[in-house]
């Protein structure tokens, strides 16, 4: 038992270790987003590359095969169901990453930290030709890798890559989920089309200018329970979230002047994946599975509940227009919070993804799935991307792009390698609304407390079913325990008309 208990011991010592090289990694990414002059980027590929490949021998170290070997034959060890969950996932994540050929993650590494500085470039210029080059390349690579993970898996090339952002899910799933989803939001969309009366106009005021705006953000942040003394709200592009390691959280969002509600949601997004990151227990569990995020699907979840659930409801404005009177003044004269509630639930097809509503939303995400698995597969040669692009956004939302910025060059993920990684918005979506079920049962008037500003109870309830657990349950296990029932498309659809049909009179 002793001899087993230690390389158990081992394993987690040297877990901790490799956990030091990928943080360090997420420093590095998290300054390439906000801080790195353009020209760094060509020494930021190569530290980021170096780095990696070092994460990834330690990861295949031939010690942890064996060290694996003795915990998954050490029955006390495993009676212990925590301990039991670390060495399932530890498992899973060795037998993936022996797949992969170290030159493979320091090529992937290195092309896609370039590949996001072209994407940067070109999408500015809106010029898709100069960045085919190199998404060609990106798509390339990924391909080989999802061939060697392949290996030792029966599903399909997309299905490999996915597995690392929704562990379990398949392609064929995600379709059956897409599919009903569809055939309720389309009619829905379509409704509101036609009757075409507003609920209420875009929010545009005189300038407010970002001082005030961070400010504001940082007060709403900490009100819900982000705590700035392990974390941070900065400035990007594309706001993000790094969840770095223990006391160590990044959030960024971005700023227009006359709009401080685009800045605030995303800021509550944000904020969202933030306190997800900040209730995993990762002091306890560094750089192992019981401090990480269940899936990206769950971590979606988070976001998506606090600016939409919470967000995007009547009750959060009842108490942050008066928060919001205060810190910017007289600008704010003439809205009133039903106005402000009905304005952030404007329903209108757009050509931007995150600057879209809640109902039209999945249709982007649709379009990425079906286009990226086509681009995987080689049946979308890049160069057609844009052409196909454009196509799908007339026929799923009656929408002519006038330009790549605003098509295929509008999102950040391809660059960086992450294909398979939208579909996770979308189940974020789904467990998000089902989640909410779950808390309104169980909190009683949450409206009543957001009202007053009491976020509290709600971020208990979600550290207490969600964050704590780590990796300890699958994503859709996580979730059945947390509400009840398996992971539906109902509450989402349910959610969704119940706010918009009163709102719109359809
Ligand atoms: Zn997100």
């Amino acid at each position: 038992m002793s001899e087993t208990v230690s390389s158990y011991d081992r394993l987690m010592a040297h877990l901790r270790e490799a956990d030091l090289i990928g943080t360090s990694i997420s420093v590095l990414g998290w300054d390439q987003e906000t801080m790195m002059p353009p020209r760094g980027a060509a020494l930021r590929a190569d530290q980021i590359a170096t780095l990696s490949g070092l994460y990834h021998e330690l990861r295949v170290d031939q010690r942890v095969g064996e060290w694996l070997a003795a915990c998954e034959a050490d029955g006390a060890l495993l009676s212990d169901a925590r301990a039991a969950a670390n060495v399932r996932e530890i498992r899973r994540d060795y037998d993936r990453e022996v797949l992969i050929p170290g030159a493979l993650v320091r090529e992937l590494a290195q092309t896609t930290v370039l590949a996001q500085q072209s994407w940067r470039e070109a999408r500015e210029r809106s010029d898709f030709a100069a960045f085919a080059p190199t998404l060609a390349k990106v798509f390339a690579l990924s391909r080989a890798k999802a061939e060697c993970l392949q290996n030792g898996d029966s599903g399909t090339l997309y299905d490999a890559l996915m597995d690392a952002y929704e562990p379990g899910a398949t392609a064929v799933q995600i379709e059956t989920v897409f599919t009903e989803l569809r055939s309720s939001l389309a009619p829905l969309i379509a409704e509101i089309a036609r009757v075409g009366n507003e609920p209420g106009v875009l929010v545009r005021h005189e300038a407010i200018s970002t001082p005030q705006q961070a400010a504001f953000n940082a007060l709403v942040a900490g009100a819900v329970g982000f705590d700035f003394s392990a974390g941070r709200l900065d400035v990007s592009t594309h706001p993000f979230c790094e969840g770095i390691g223990a006391g160590d959280t990044r959030l960024t969002t971005r700023y227009r002047d006359d709009s401080f509600v685009d800045s605030l949601s995303s800021t509550l997004h944000e904020v969202g994946h933030g306190l997800y990151e900040q209730g995993l227990p990762k002091a306890a569990h560094p750089g192992q599975p019981l401090g990480s995020a269940a899936s990206l699907g769950i971590h979606e979840s988070q976001s998506r509940l606090w600016e939409n659930l919470v967000g995007r409801s009547r009750a959060f404005w009842d108490w942050a227009l008066p928060q919001a009177r205060e810190s910017f003044g007289p600008v704010l004269d003439g809205y009133d919070p039903g106005a402000l509630f009905r304005a952030v639930n404007v329903v209108e097809p757009s050509l931007i993804r995150v600057e879209s509503d809640e109902a039209t939303y999945n249709l982007h995400i649709m379009l990425r799935f079906d286009l990226e698995r086509a681009l995987l597969v080689g049946d979308l040669p890049v160069d057609d991307l844009p052409g196909a692009w454009n196509e799908r956004m007339r026929q799923d939302l009656g929408m002519d792009v006038p330009d790549d910025r605003r098509g295929c060059l509008q999102d950040i993920h391809w660059s960086m390698g992450a294909i398979g990684y939208f579909p996770t918005y979308t189940l974020g979506n789904l467990y998000a609304a089902q989640l909410w079920d779950a808390i309104v049962r169980e909190i009683g008037d949450i409206d009543g407390m957001m009202s007053c500003g009491e976020f509290a109870p709600l971020l208990a309830w979600l550290r207490e079913r969600v964050h704590r657990f780590g990796r300890t349950y699958p994503a859709v296990e996580l979730c059945e325990r947390a509400t009840g029932t398996p992971l539906t498309a109902e509450p989402f659809v349910r959610y969704l008309t119940g706010k918009l049909r009163p709102l719109y009179g359809v």
